[in-house]
């Protein structure tokens, strides 16, 4: 992978946490699709969320960056503390708030969600430009460097029709890289890849993980999950059932819904 131009966000000296959930309940009408999920991450953790379909992973990655609000819990990224009564505020400071959490905690979703009628480069562009307010050239020569560390300069100018589908995930992690984020959530990254792509967008994450990035990612790759993550939970029924380091839950699962879980993972 084209490392050349690429500077990592620089370590401060910083204990603590990058990010952190505590008790996060999610009610969706007078269902409990959370019931009550904490994590942390410290500075430069990989952790992997694994889990069966509608287990809650989806929505509780959003409850991360309050793409969806928590009924009731608390996220909190190095400097500040998040809850429901935050996305209530309409107030100018109440949105910056918001827009200060969504900035430092990215996402990167299943379907790339990259916008079909601009380039690549236009399409990593957009937010360092309208939210960050950067200049124009700034913003074009660091979205370069990002395609180049991403694998794909000679591309910048294509469409995302023009791009395979590992292509184009590769675009929306420079995208989500571009906003130069406290912490990367991937919600089931490879899941919409065809199998031989899966390895060139595992490839870039993996990097990600050795260059210290806090990440946290949805999937079933339980081998990569194995690889790259220094902590992993099994989310079943919008608990977390298992939690610790991968090594354990792969090679020793307590519980028999993990087993099981595991075992229809290796088919
Ligand atoms: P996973 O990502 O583990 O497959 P999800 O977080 O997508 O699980 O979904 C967990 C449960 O929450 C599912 O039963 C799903 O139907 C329900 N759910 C998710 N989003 C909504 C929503 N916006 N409204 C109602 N129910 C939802
Ligand atoms: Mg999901």
């Amino acid at each position: 992978m084209n490392q050349v131009g690429f500077t990592a966000s620089t370590t401060t000296p910083d204990i603590g946490y990058a990010l952190r959930a505590e008790n996060i309940k999610k009610r969706f009408g007078d269902v409990d699709v959370l019931k009550g999920v904490s994590l942390q991450a410290g500075r430069g953790d990989v952790i992997s969320l694994i889990g069966a379909s509608g287990s809650g992973k989806s929505t509780f990655l959003r409850c991360l960056n309050f793409l969806e609000v928590p009924t009731s819990g608390t996220v909190s990224i190095r400097k500040e503390s998040f809850d429901a009564t935050d996305a209530t505020n309409r107030s100018r400071s109440g949105k910056q708030k918001l827009r200060r959490l969504r900035q430092e905690v990215g996402m990167v979703f299943q379907s790339f969600n990259l916008w079909p009628h601009m380039t690549a480069l236009e399409n990593v562009m957009e937010g360092p430009v309208h939210v960050l307010k950067s200049p124009r050239k700034e913003a074009r020569s660091r979205a370069l460097e990002l395609l180049a560390r991403v694998g794909l300069a000679e591309r910048a100018d294509y469409r995302p029709s023009q791009l395979s589908g590992g292509q184009q995930q590769r675009v929306a992690i420079a995208r989500a890289l571009a906003m130069d984020p406290d912490v990367l959530l991937f919600d089931e990254p490879t899941s919409a890849l065809d199998p031989e792509l899966v390895g060139e967008v595992l490839a870039v994450i993996k990097d990600l993980a050795k260059e210290g990035r806090t990440m946290v990612i949805v999937t079933h790759e339980i081998g990569f999950a194995r690889d790259v993550s220094d902590e992993m939970l099994f989310l079943r029924k919008g608990q977390v059932d298992e939690q610790g380091p991968p090594r354990y839950l792969i090679e020793a699962p307590k519980s028999e819904e993990l087993q099981r879980f595991l075992a229809r993972m290796r088919h």
